[in-house]
């Protein structure tokens, strides 16, 4: 694996910006067995009462978009060190991990990634995953978040695995927006034949993520508004983040959620909606006619970490507690070692009983650099 390095990204205003790069996948902690176990009674909370609930499995570590808000084509470049196969979890090792989460309360899984529909058979994983029940005894939850470029292909068999959902990743119609923001010069056409084949083979209800970036889409809003209004598909704009050590993100490219939902409501009338879950990311908007629903997910501009009851496990088993983390806890040591599963679920349930993150709502008062701005681990490694 090639060692800490530095990179030149360039970004228009900054002509010559340092973006250190360390390779944060390399800092973890020993995920422990506790002396007095954890039972697994699925009523886990954190240092801040949060009940855990939601896994988010990162799959691989690659992706055949360069979105440069994600992974920039100057940082992941042919040379870039992806993780070597050995050190990827197997579908058996995540499905003995998931379990152990689900027994702590866990009721909904979503794999991601880099692009998780890369990963080599992974109907296989969601098959496994599939015949895990929550602590009450029904199915899991078992969603996908993809960019949609081989969604066209995967969907029946996807849904045949058992996946029930899917979010696709969309942030633009305008052909050549979104082949400039996806860097491969991928069309915006294939991504909605995706999106129709997973409705066709029953993923639903299917959602749509656009990620807004100021001067760069944000004339997207209401043309991808008007497309998926009616269509019984949510579409949900996510306010562009700082997540990660390579995008170059200022604050000044974020277009808070509150101004998509006034644009939107001038020509197309919104009602405020009720949550539908507990720790739900998104705030929900409806149609004042009916015809459907939109959601803002503001990450930047207000903090949800309050009811945040997400976990993250990447790609070679680190488990991450907050989206901005620096460190993970390493259970690939734990699950390749002789761990009874009792031992792995009290290990688990001793870091999630530890955690206290809330970066989102601290940000504002944090000096610049106070979280490890140069630090944190990037989403395409920890998945979305
Ligand atoms: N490859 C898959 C996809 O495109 O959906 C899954 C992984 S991707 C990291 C998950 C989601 O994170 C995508 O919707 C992507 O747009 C979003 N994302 C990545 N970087 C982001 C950032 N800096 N701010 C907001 N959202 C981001």
């Amino acid at each position: 694996m090639r060692p800490a390095r530095q990179r030149l990204a360039d970004n228009p205003p900054m002509s010559e910006r340092v973006i250190p790069l360390v390779d944060q996948r390399l800092a973890s902690r020993v995920a422990s067995i506790p002396a007095q176990a954890i039972p697994a009674t699925g009523l886990l909370g954190d240092a801040l009462g949060r009940p855990l609930r939601d896994l988010r499995i990162s799959v691989t570590d690659r992706c055949n978009f360069r979105c440069s808000y994600c992974m920039p084509k100057d940082v992941f470049d042919k040379d870039y060190p992806y993780l070597p196969h050995g050190d990827l979890l197997s579908f058996e090792e995540i499905t003995r991990i998931a379990r152990q989460f689900v027994a702590h309360g866990v009721q909904k899984i979503r794999l991601t990634g880099g692009e998780p529909l890369l990963r080599k058979n992974l109907e296989v994983l969601i098959e496994q995953l599939a015949t895990l029940r929550t602590v009450e005894g029904r199915p899991l939850d078992i969603t996908l978040t993809t960019n949609g470029s081989l969604l066209e292909r995967k969907a029946r068999s996807l849904k045949a695995a058992g996946l029930q959902r899917v979010t696709v990743s969309l942030d633009g119609l305008d052909d050549a927006v979104f082949r400039a923001m996806n860097d491969v010069d991928f069309p915006v056409a294939d991504v909605l034949r995706g999106i129709e084949a997973a409705r066709d083979a029953g993923l639903g209800p299917i959602k749509v993520n656009m990620v807004v970036k100021r001067g760069t889409n944000e004339h997207e809003i209401l043309p991808m508004a008007r497309h998926f209004k009616g269509s019984g598909i949510v579409l949900r704009f996510i306010e562009y983040m700082d997540v990660g050590a390579t995008n170059g993100w200022r604050m000044d490219e974020v277009l808070p959620s509150a101004e998509v939902v006034q644009r939107i409501h001038r020509e197309l009338p919104l009602v405020q909606l009720d949550p539908s879950a507990p720790g739900e990311t998104a705030e929900r908007w409806g149609y004042a006619d009916g015809s459907g629903e939109i959601g803002v997910i503001s990450s930047v501009t207000q903090a949800f970490c309050r009811d945040c009851n997400r976990a993250r496990l990447s790609t070679e088993g680190k488990l991450y507690l907050c989206l901005f983390a620096t460190q993970g806890h390493d259970l690939r040591q734990l699950v390749r070692g002789p761990a009874t599963d009792e031992q792995l679920a009290s290990a688990i349930g001793a870091i999630w009983q530890r955690r206290d993150d809330r970066y989102s709502e601290l940000r504002a008062s944090l000096p610049p650099d106070a979280a490890g701005g140069g630090r944190r681990v990037e989403m395409s490694y920890i998945g979305g």
